[in-house]
């Protein structure tokens, strides 16, 4: 089954269950100062289930654009190491808001439940001996909860005992965030190695170990109670059903393939960086590793784009343009890219997503401009910055580098900290962060204080013919402030 299908399959799935399906809000997120980007499907229904407004659904059901790099989702470490975490992704869930005035038109926990096994047993298929379900099995901590026997009963009449696991309250109890709602979840998880590899290990003692072929695929968090700020629980006066799937690792399941890589999200991308870079896929890990990034994070890069956040040198922005500058790197390194070329990644993405996402459609040229225009002014600085970053190797004695030596590197050659700090990985070496940090301030200061003193000298204005131009403010930032010298 096709990627296409198989979102509208889910789609279609929810609906036939009396869910309206809305659409994936902006993975850039404009109005909410706790966070920069979508990182989960709940974050649109957000208000709803804090009690602030009252949703027009009371079922829904979406796929939606979701960027896992910053905050308390941060996959980007393993990004293109791995085979199953990916910056940018789509999260596909359903919801139940309850309303205790109208207690009919919401679901919980056997609906959810049941639900989401007969979607992945009977529509799509999956073999029910290579699922396996985790339930909360409770805390001894403050909270005192219990394990959450609702749903170890209603697992228990649809899966064979040997497949039901208990989970603690990381993996198995949601929390919005110090306060506010929150409850146990039950996660599904999928086996989806050999029956020989099978025989040797349970699939079982695997669950949750960051095994690539024994993945979670679905999470159903059940939200019964409200975290109060005092820290204590209570019961939530109407429950909720928030649920999330990983769309890819969905695809990668019902395609009959070992990495979400190999899935028809991903392929036309890599078949398209195999023949601009010459380079094969398969062959050789640090190639597959550059491959499988610059795959990544062209989709996180486009899908910002698309949603109206250029890279810049500030906050969603930096974000983006570390993500960019990062896999630039790789493809300059691994795959011997010396021109900008990951902007033609563009049309073939494009293509692949725009049905379901116009947006990428719509904004194909600007996207693919900005990509071409930020590829070209980090290629310029990027050759340098490596040679300088080896010399700083070759003369270090101990294993850890000066975080002023890192400096150098971001303020001259556009080198973001994490992407030093990957390289130097790379060679067994560490960044010490907090010199960094320092030199960084002291910057801060003394531009501070000579744009105090220097008041006088240098002044925004256009083409005033009186004025000598000296050039740009910032070449690193998307706004460039024009300035003059008086003459
Ligand atoms: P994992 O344990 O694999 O990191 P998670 O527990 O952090 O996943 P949830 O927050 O429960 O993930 O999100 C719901 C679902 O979204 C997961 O079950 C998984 O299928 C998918 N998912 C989470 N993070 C990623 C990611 N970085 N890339 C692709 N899919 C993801
Ligand atoms: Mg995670
Ligand atoms: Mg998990
Ligand atoms: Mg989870």
């Amino acid at each position: 089954m096709k990627s296409q299908e198989i979102r509208a399959k889910f789609l279609e799935f929810f609906k036939e269950k009396s869910h309206k399906i809305v659409p994936s809000a902006p993975m850039v997120i404009k109005d909410d100062p706790t966070l920069m980007f979508t990182n989960a499907g709940m974050n649109q229904f957000k208000e709803f289930f804090l009690g602030n407004s009252v949703p027009k659904y009371n079922r829904v059901a979406d796929t939606q654009k979701c960027l896992r790099v910053s905050g308390k989702h941060n996959d980007l470490e393993e990004v293109g190491k791995d085979t199953y975490h990916h910056t940018m992704f789509e999260m596909l869930g359903n919801w139940s808001f309850g309303d205790p005035a109208r207690p009919a038109v919401g679901y919980f926990k056997a609906e959810a439940i049941a639900w989401a096994w007969e979607f992945l047993t009977e529509v799509c298929k999956i073999d029910k001996d290579s699922l396996y379900v985790t339930v909360f099995e409770g805390s001894k901590d403050a909270d005192q909860l219990g394990q959450d026997k609702e749903a170890l009963e209603l697992w228990s009449k649809i899966v064979a005992k040997d497949r039901i696991l208990f989970g603690n309250k990381k993996d198995n109890f949601w929390e919005m965030g110090d306060q506010g709602p929150c409850g146990p979840c039950s996660e599904i998880h999928v086996d989806i190695r050999s029956a020989e590899e099978k025989a040797k290990v349970s699939g079982a003692a695997l669950v949750n170990q960051d095994h690539p072929q024994v993945v979670e695929i679905w999470n159903l968090v059940f939200m019964q109670y409200n975290r109060k700020a005092n820290g204590q629980l209570e019961a939530l006066p109407s429950r909720h059903v928030d649920t999330g799937m990983g769309f890819e690792r969905l695809c990668m399941v019902m395609q009959g393939v070992q990495s979400n890589y190999d899935t028809d999200v991903f392929t036309p991308i890599i078949r398209e960086i195999e023949t601009i870079t010459n380079t094969k896929y398969g062959k050789d890990e640090d190639i597959n590793i550059a491959i499988r990034v610059i795959a990544d994070h062209i989709r996180a890069v486009s899908f910002s784009i698309a949603d109206g956040q250029l890279p810049s040198n500030t906050g969603a922005g930096y974000v983006i343009r570390r993500i960019l500058r990062r896999a630039i790197r790789y493809g300059f390194t691994f795959l011997n890219t010396k021109e900008p070329f990951m902007f033609q990644l563009v049309k073939v993405l494009s293509e692949t997503m725009g049905k379901s996402f116009p947006e990428l459609k719509d904004q194909r040229q600007l996207i693919e401009n900005v990509v071409k225009e930020e590829e070209h002014s980090f290629l310029k600085t990027l050759d340098q910055g490596l040679l300088l970053l080896d010399n700083i190797v070759a003369e270090n004695k101990d294993k850890k580098i000066d975080g002023r030596k890192a400096f150098e590197l971001y303020d001259t050659f556009g080198f973001p900290i994490d992407l030093t700090a990957l390289i130097l990985s790379e060679r067994g070496y560490e960044l010490d962060e907090k010199g960094f940090e320092t030199a960084m301030k002291e910057q801060k200061d003394r531009s501070r204080s000579a744009s105090e003193v220097s008041k006088e000298d240098w002044i925004v204005l256009a083409e005033d013919p009186q004025q000598e131009f000296v050039g740009y403010d910032n070449l690193e930032t998307s706004v460039k402030i024009v300035k003059y010298r008086k003459v």
